[in-house]
């Protein structure tokens, strides 16, 4: 399945991160995977979220984390209550920003931590499951086909940044463990169809959150994933309607009628385009 040079898994080196001097923690939340949500748009989700953010704040402090940032990666990226959120991190907010998910990863930091993921588009038993928008049907690059984890996984990789933890719906996780086999994690509900779920109750959920983040920063990170040049992305939409108007940027081309594809030598320039192709021209 991840026979193409670009995905390839390699080893990385075998220290624990704790072991560094200076432990700095990236965290991209989602919304989808986080515990006892039943709707995203239910107030009761943003303290739900901001909960589960906080469990895996804590669980990085607990580590030994000298820096931790938190990038609200849900929706229009304003889901975090602000005045909740553990007053030792900074964070990001607000959706129009250009890497969206990941947006200020970088090289400096130490470890990348998923929070509140969900499966990807078209995924069986996923709760909510979608790729970036309603629009997307598939999205793969250099022929496999990934979410949100995978497309956030591949941009830490670009940057050298190991992804040690996701938490989320037993889907997200184990759609991650496809790329990142070894990946620290809480599987907090399961799927039953795309719009039910058996869920941990919110307090365990953060419990075993704040333990499995810190676990993960306390041993050496597994495999992952190789971003190597160049990137074939193909993004297949629910509606002919988008790839013909996708079609119009010169730089992209049409694959069938409902696909349109692009290849780049830079994963960031990639996973902008990405964004603009299932975000923002479908809005
Ligand atoms: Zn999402």
């Amino acid at each position: 399945m991840l026979s193409l040079r670009s995905l390839a898994l390699v080893l990385v080196p075998a220290a624990p991160l704790t072991t560094q001097q200076s432990i700095s923690v990236y965290i991209s939340a989602d919304m989808e995977g986080v515990a006892a949500i039943s709707a995203t748009d239910d107030p009761l989700g943003r303290r739900l979220m901001t909960a589960e953010v906080n469990a895996a704040i804590a669980g990085a402090f607990d580590a030994g984390a000298t820096r931790v940032v938190v990038n609200d990666a849900h929706g229009g990226h304003n889901n975090l209550i602000q005045t909740d959120l553990d007053p030792r991190v900074t964070f990001l907010r607000g959706d129009l920003k250009p890497y969206g998910m990941m947006q200020g990863l970088d090289s400096t930091f130490t470890a990348v931590l998923f929070v509140g993921y969900h499966g990807k588009a078209r995924s069986r038993g996923g709760f909510l499951a979608h790729t970036g928008s309603g629009r997307t049907a598939d999205l793969r690059v250099n022929g496999t086909s990934i979410g949100e984890g995978g497309m956030n996984a591949l941009y830490a990789a670009w940057y050298g940044v190991p992804v040690v933890f996701i938490s989320g719906d037993s889907l997200a996780v184990s759609q991650l463990e496809a790329l990142v086999p070894d990946v620290g994690s809480a599987v907090v509900k399961t799927g039953i169809w795309n719009r039910a779920v058996r869920s941990l109750t919110p307090d365990s959920a953060r419990a075993a959150i704040r333990r499995g983040v810190t676990a993960a920063l306390g041993r050496a990170p597994s495999v992952q994933p190789v971003a190597a040049p160049p990137f074939r992305v193909e993004l297949s939409y629910t509606d002919a309607l988008y790839a013909d108007i996708a079609e119009g940027i010169p730089s992209v081309d049409r694959v069938d009628a409902t696909t349109v594809g692009f290849t780049v030598d830079e994963y960031p320039a990639a996973y902008r385009m990405i964004r603009v192709l299932y975000k923002h021209l479908t809005q």
